[in-house]
């Protein structure tokens, strides 16, 4: 028998099937696998995939694998190969330019916050990352990793989709691409097809917006938020009229959408307090979770207006543009 690897001990013990009635049910573990391979490209990794079909799991930063196989959600925590695509290089790539970003899907969290273009490009991103997690698990958890988990409140997705990013993918037999609106396909649904894995995103770069990024769940962090939203404003040379803006939440559907009926409400309007409350009214329809609804309701009105504010201060606002009342009402 070959010998099989603990990935990760934990404090309480799990009882562990080995399914050849070996007496080790004390043994304390979250995740086991016989094989845990490390691809340094990626042939190596479609040639893992291939061996190993219908015996695998691709894993980045295990964040979601490993609380999940805790959890005993699979009903089995025995996972025979599990195939880590972190160290592949194409996937820890980056390219920022004036006008497009190029991220491999390895890019840790914590990269928001460390590469200041990066921070610049995406704005929305460095207040989610803040937020994210806590310091060890933002430094694992990757934005692919995210976006796959396709959970319906993940943070990172509605910054990339108020970003338009194209998602690309890759396997043995070529590559591929589409946009993160058509990828993520419901909770935990993806188009993402056997032996294929993301390599990056692509996505509009915006240097000259302000962003912010609202959330809320049981506690500010460490948890799978209840709503979020990015924000991301654009004003003109006087900080009075609203140029443009990108808009995008997560958790009050099964998927992250892009507010565009409110964009095009903003889009080329004086920047004014009764224009963001307005605004704010508009999306109280689109909260279809069967859950808290109208707990979602005054939630997301409130971060409109917040996230609206703050990103629009980002981004140079007049200081008389936006009254101290509204600012103290959604501060
Ligand atoms: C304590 C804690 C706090 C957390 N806080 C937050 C939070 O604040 N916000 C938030 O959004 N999430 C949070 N999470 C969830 C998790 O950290 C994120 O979803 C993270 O981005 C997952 O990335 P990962 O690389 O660790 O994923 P993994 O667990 O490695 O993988 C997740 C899924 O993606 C697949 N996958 C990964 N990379 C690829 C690839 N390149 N190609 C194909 N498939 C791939 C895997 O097969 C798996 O199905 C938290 C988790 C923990 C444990």
């Amino acid at each position: 028998m070959r010998p099989r690897i603990a990935i990760a001990p934990h404090p309480n013990p799990l009882p562990v099937r080995t399914g050849r009635g070996s007496p080790r049910s004390t043994l304390t573990v979250m995740l086991i696998c016989d094989e845990y391979i490390t691809p340094a490209s990626l042939a190596e990794a479609f040639a893992a995939l291939e061996k190993h079909r219908g015996r695998y799991r691709v894993v980045a930063g295990c964040t979601d694998t490993l609380p999940w196989a805790r959890e005993g959600r699979a009903g089995d925590v025995e996972i025979p190969v599990l195939i880590d695509v972190s160290k592949i290089p194409e996937l820890n790539e980056r390219h920022v330019g004036d006008t497009r970003v190029r991220l491999g899907a390895a890019t840790p969290i914590q990269r928001f916050l460390d590469d200041a273009a990066l921070g610049r490009a995406m704005p929305a991103m460095p207040r989610c990352a803040v937020w994210f997690a806590d310091d060890q698990i933002r430094a694992q958890a990757t934005i692919g990793g995210n976006v796959v988990n396709a959970s319906p409140a993940a943070d990172a997705t509605p910054c990339l989709e108020a970003h338009d990013a194209i998602v690309e993918l890759a396997s043995a037999k070529g590559k591929r691409s589409m946009p993160l609106r058509e990828f993520i396909t419901g909770p935990g649904k993806t188009m993402l097809a056997e032996g294929e894995l993301v390599t990056g995103f692509e996505c509009d770069a915006f240097p000259s917006y302000g962003g912010s990024f609202e959330k809320v769940g049981h506690r500010r962090s460490l948890v799978i938020s209840i709503v979020c939203l990015a924000v991301m404003v654009k004003l003109d040379r006087d900080g009075r009229m609203i140029e443009d803006t990108r808009l995008a939440i997560a958790g009050i559907r099964p998927v992250p959408r892009r507010l565009r009926e409110i964009e095009d409400l903003l889009r080329g309007q004086p920047l004014t307090g009764a224009l963001l409350e307005q605004a704010a009214d508009m999306p109280l329809d689109l909260v279809q979770s069967r859950t808290r609804q109208e707990y979602r309701r005054d939630v997301v009105r409130g971060f409109l207006v917040r996230g609206l504010i703050a990103a629009a201060k980002r981004a140079g606002a007049a200081p008389d543009a936006l009254t101290i009342e509204l600012e103290a009402a959604y501060g």
